[in-house]
């Protein structure tokens, strides 16, 4: 469903001003200037918000507040007008004492950025998951990775963090990667979220470096993203400004789908790769993520998707499938992470089977960055298994 905006306004220029900026944040528009259509559209077209002028040569505005409280719109209401505020305010009184949802009032001449704020904070839609309020999440950097540890399963050490993309959603609060990143890939949105996540995990690689902590970002990329060509120059010179690591930072292919361009693809992967960027693949065993890629592309990591590891405690089968992807990895030179570590028998089995680092919500859940020093600090004492202390 999509906001509608009915607006009422005798004056052409700022209707269409009213006009572009709504369109701008994703409301349809209609505007009108007579009250016999503006009384049509408010049954036919059923907007879901109204802005309304209060002085018109044909109408005034009290009156129309009064068609709307008679007829029982439920629309959201915005009060324009070039009376001073006062008058404004009156009218907005008038208006909620009639049972109207009047949610906001500007005062001609009207700014550009109030205006816009108003309509973007009053969408209906802002209630939901959808393409057009992940671009404003997008927007206004309500985007943003949280970090999981990966823990070297020998040394118990923390060795890096997995930053995995979520959504500080205004009403359904905060929402996991698989509620919008399948979302995201088919709407062509998927650059722009990489693109925050990348950024905002380079600049926390920075800021913890400058606090002595070293540790490796891991950033998922997926498939869809490996169509910019240039893709490995814009992340390289991000790194190069804010003095970070080539080798501290990792990328984590995700296959959920073939890749568009098989030629491009690798190519990209192969120039982060020698840039000194390490890669990573991911759930390895499902999907796309399997023998053919381990050949074609330079990985210097395997990660064994979760749905073998779980098993590790209860299931021969599962081990010696383990066992042979780890055997596998670490015969073409390659590091093997676990993810899915959910208790300390799954740990320790990985550890005897030769997995190098775990991952898993029995190591932490994903958490804030600002929460990690603190994980960092607390983490030998608190680690789930007793066994050795880093
Ligand atoms: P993934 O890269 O394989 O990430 C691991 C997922 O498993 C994460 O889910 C993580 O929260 C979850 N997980 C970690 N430990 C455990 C555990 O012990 N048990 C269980 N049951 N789950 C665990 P999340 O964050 O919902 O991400 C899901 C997938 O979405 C990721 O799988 C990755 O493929 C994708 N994703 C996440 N962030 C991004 C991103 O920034 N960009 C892209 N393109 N994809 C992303
Ligand atoms: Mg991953
Ligand atoms: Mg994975």
């Amino acid at each position: 469903m999509t906001d509608r905006l009915l607006i009422m306004d005798d004056e052409a220029d700022f209707a269409g001003f009213v006009r572009k900026v709504a369109e701008g944040v994703g409301y349809e528009v209609r505007t009108t200037a007579k009250p016999a259509e503006f009384r049509q559209w408010l049954g036919a077209w059923q907007p879901s918000h109204i802005a309304l002028d209060l002085v018109m040569p044909e109408a005034d505005g009290v009156e129309m507040l009064r068609i709307l409280a008679e007829a029982g719109s439920r629309a959201r209401i915005l009060i324009m007008s070039g009376f001073d505020a006062r008058v404004v305010d009156a009218a907005r009184r008038l208006g909620m004492e009639r049972g109207l949802d009047i949610v906001g009032t500007l005062q001609k001449p009207v700014r550009l950025r109030d205006l816009r704020s108003l309509l973007e904070t009053n969408r209906q839609e802002d209630d939901a998951v959808s393409e057009a309020t992940l671009g404003l999440a997008l927007a206004d950097g309500r985007i943003e990775p949280f970090y999981q540890p990966k823990v070297d399963l020998h040394s118990w050490r923390p060795v890096g963090f997995e930053a995995l993309v979520r959504w500080r959603h205004a009403r359904l609060g905060t929402l996991g990667a698989d509620d919008f990143v399948p979302m995201a890939e088919a709407s062509g949105q998927i650059d722009a979220l990489s693109n925050a996540v990348t950024t905002h995990a380079i600049a926390q690689a920075q800021d913890w470096q400058s606090q002595g902590i070293d540790v490796e970002i891991a950033i998922n990329l997926s498939a869809r993203n490996l169509t910019e060509e240039s893709l490995a120059d814009r992340i390289d010179a991000q790194c190069r400004n804010s003095g970070v690591r080539r080798d501290r930072i990792a990328f984590e292919i995700t296959e959920t789908a073939a890749m568009a361009d098989p030629v491009r693809g690798l190519d990209i992967l192969t120039r982060l790769r020698l840039k000194g960027f390490r890669l990573s693949i991911d759930d390895f065993g499902t999907g796309y993520s399997s023998l053919v890629q381990l050949h074609r592309l330079p990985f210097s990591e395997l990660k064994i998707a979760r749905s073998f590891v779980r098993e590790c405690d209860r299931s021969t089968e599962a081990r010696v499938i383990v066992k042979t992807i780890v055997d596998l990895a670490h015969n073409l030179g390659m590091s093997v992470v676990g993810e899915g570590v959910e208790n300390e028998d799954i740990a320790c089995r990985l550890a005897e089977l030769g997995c190098d680092v775990g991952q898993g919500y029995a190591i932490a859940r994903p958490m804030e960055a600002d929460a990690v020093p603190a994980w960092l600090t607390h983490w030998p004492q608190d680690h789930p298994t007793g066994l050795a202390k880093a």
